[in-house]
């Protein structure tokens, strides 16, 4: 469907839980989300029925996220319904990969042509105190796994913070010389609960090629990504700045969260609730929240925070 603007809607983001077993400091609070009751949350059938009436939209791409996907006890069948409404071409998925080890095959097998997790350190220490909790063996472990299940492509997400991991950005991008994945610098943003970054924090990626002299820029873009790639490489290097140059104009994506609230923007408090609703409702709730798309959203940077009412583990990154 094409919006007020111009822009054809293809793509949904789709949250499957708020639950995770990390608790990474720019996304969740450490004592992680109040637990909601289990039948605010969409079922299983209310997330494929929407999927199904997304397709009928012009719907062609699903992102699985959350929260951790793969901490949802019914991920592989989610996956395996997506994948196979018609008119989903396209069903790929987000997660910290602490689980893969065990679930990237199945997911595989259950029609996911591709992952992005996310590493924003390789140091284990740096790792424990940015996710709370989290250990870097199971997710290079998980890492690993991913790349032996047979995956269309694999890509690392890492999340480019001031002060943190900015000194990192040349062993990360190594990782696209030592395996065939791709690497996404990303800039963070100010989402609701992030206070504890200060002003340093919010660095653009636009510093990020000369940390990297010997990256060579790609011809055209990866989505919102911006391309480089290392010598020798076996993947891309693409930086992604949703704070320095916002990608409003190209946007074609929708999100659903997984107590069944449509979002038309991700820094926008706008929300249309479908829990509940029969698969027609859910088709004229889709209308009106991509009619509800908005131009473009308001500044982000450290003092002009985003506007959504959620945290991101609460949204679907
Ligand atoms: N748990 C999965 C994971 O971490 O990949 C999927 C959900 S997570 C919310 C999706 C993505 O959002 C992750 O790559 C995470 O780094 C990113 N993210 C979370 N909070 C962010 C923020 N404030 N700024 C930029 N990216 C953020
Ligand atoms: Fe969990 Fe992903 Fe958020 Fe980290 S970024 S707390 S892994 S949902």
């Amino acid at each position: 469907m094409i919006d007020p603007y111009g822009r054809n809607i293809t793509y949904l983001r789709l949250s499957v839980t708020e639950l995770c077993d990390l608790r990474c400091r720019y996304c969740m609070p450490e004592e992680g989300v109040c637990k909601k009751r289990h039948e605010d949350m969409l079922t299983e059938d209310e997330t494929v029925g929407a999927v199904r009436a997304a397709a009928r939209l012009g719907i062609t791409k699903v992102r699985i996220t959350g929260g951790e996907p793969l901490v949802k006890p019914n991920i592989l069948s989610i996956c395996r319904r997506v994948s196979q409404v018609p008119g989903i071409r396209e069903t790929v998925l987000t997660t910290n990969a602490l689980r893969l080890k065990d679930l990237a095959l199945p997911l595989r097998e259950a029609g996911v042509k591709r992952v992005n997790i996310s590493l924003d350190t390789l140091d284990k220490d740096k790792y424990a105190y940015i996710t709370r909790r989290g250990r870097l063996e199971d997710a290079l472990a998980g890492i690993r796994a991913a790349l032996s299940a047979g995956f269309d492509k694999v890509k690392i997400n890492t999340v480019l913070i001031g002060g943190f991991n900015d000194g990192e950005v040349p062993a990360l991008a190594e990782l696209t010389r030592v395996w065939p994945v791709d690497v996404r610098f990303i800039e963070l943003m100010p989402m609701p609960g992030n206070e504890d970054f200060g002003e340093e924090a919010f660095m653009p990626c636009s510093g990020v090629p000369e940390m990297l002299p010997d990256a060579v820029p790609e011809k055209g873009h990866d989505g919102v990504a911006r391309l480089y790639r290392l010598p020798g490489a076996l993947g891309s290097i693409g930086l992604i700045s949703p704070l320095s140059s916002h990608f409003c104009a190209e946007c074609n994506r929708i999100r659903l969260t997984a107590d069944g609230h449509l979002k038309p923007c991700l820094h926008s408090a706008e929300e249309i609730c479908i829990k509940g609703m029969d698969e027609a409702g859910v088709l004229e709730a889709m209308k009106k929240a991509i009619a509800l798309k908005p131009r473009q959203h308001g500044a982000l940077s450290a003092k002009e925070k985003s506007l959504s009412a959620r945290a991101m583990n609460r949204i679907g990154g």
